[in-house]
């Protein structure tokens, strides 16, 4: 029992979610979301899954959407997120969900020590102040905790409707333009739908952002169009 708890608060823990969380963060910023080529390859027999975007002139697949933030189609796009300042498309949907994943699990983590640090620490302060290592160090944490409630609230909302339109195979985008009641199409499993986001079926690998996506092949006929 005393070891789990050790190994719980073991800061080296926190460091390493928050590197993951740092790593996802970065290349979910910088991948390329799935930005079409100008002289796109349609595979043969596919053609009627393939659309012309009237605002840039250029065929591309089904479910993809023209950004005008980015200025060009991103296949599969989900939405735009400020927050990374890039979209968020078929090649690093991933990378955003474990963004989510790591930011809530350090959100908690980060909650957990500042309410130890009220019911532990704040007795202690009244006997012995030299425990403390910066002044003001109460106030930090009362700051910290405020902080994390507030992004655990916001957090906890994203990745909630995140894990919904995975397992529904339907990006934000969809959602917001109601279409996919009209269109009747395979439900597929939500190991299917998950595994072709992360593009591997080994559900370790899904939390790992260490590592190179390669597409799992997914007919378009699936698809289903905005
Ligand atoms: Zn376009
Ligand atoms: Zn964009």
């Amino acid at each position: 029992m005393g070891l789990r708890i050790h190994f719980v608060v073991d800061p080296h823990v926190f460091y390493g979610i928050a590197i993951f969380c740092l790593v996802a963060l970065v290349r979910a910023s910088i991948t390329d979301p799935g930005r079409l080529p100008e002289n796109p390859k349609i595979p043969h027999g596919e053609r009627e899954f393939w659309e012309l975007c009237n605002k840039c002139n250029l065929m591309r697949p089904k479910r993809s959407h023209h950004c005008s933030r980015c200025g060009h189609c991103v296949r599969r796009m989900d939405h735009h997120c400020p927050w990374i300042n890039n979209c968020v498309g078929e090649d690093n949907h991933w990378l955003f969900l474990q963004l989510c994943f790591y930011t809530e699990l350090l959100t908690c983590y980060a909650l957990m020590f500042s309410f130890c640090h009220y019911y532990y620490f704040l007795p202690l302060k009244k006997r012995n102040l030299d425990l403390f290592l910066v002044r003001h160090e109460l106030a930090i944490m009362r700051l910290a905790a405020f902080m994390g409630i507030t992004m655990l609230v916001g957090i906890t909302g994203l990745f909630y409707t995140q894990l919904i339109g995975i397992i529904t195979d339907t990006t934000s985008i969809e959602k917001m333009s109601n279409c996919c009641e009209e269109i009747s199409r395979p439900r597929k499993p939500w190991q299917q739908t998950f595994s072709e986001v992360f593009g591997t079926r080994w559900k370790i690998l899904w939390f790992i952002p260490f590592r190179q996506r390669q597409p799992l092949r997914v007919p378009y006929h699936f698809a289903n169009h905005v």
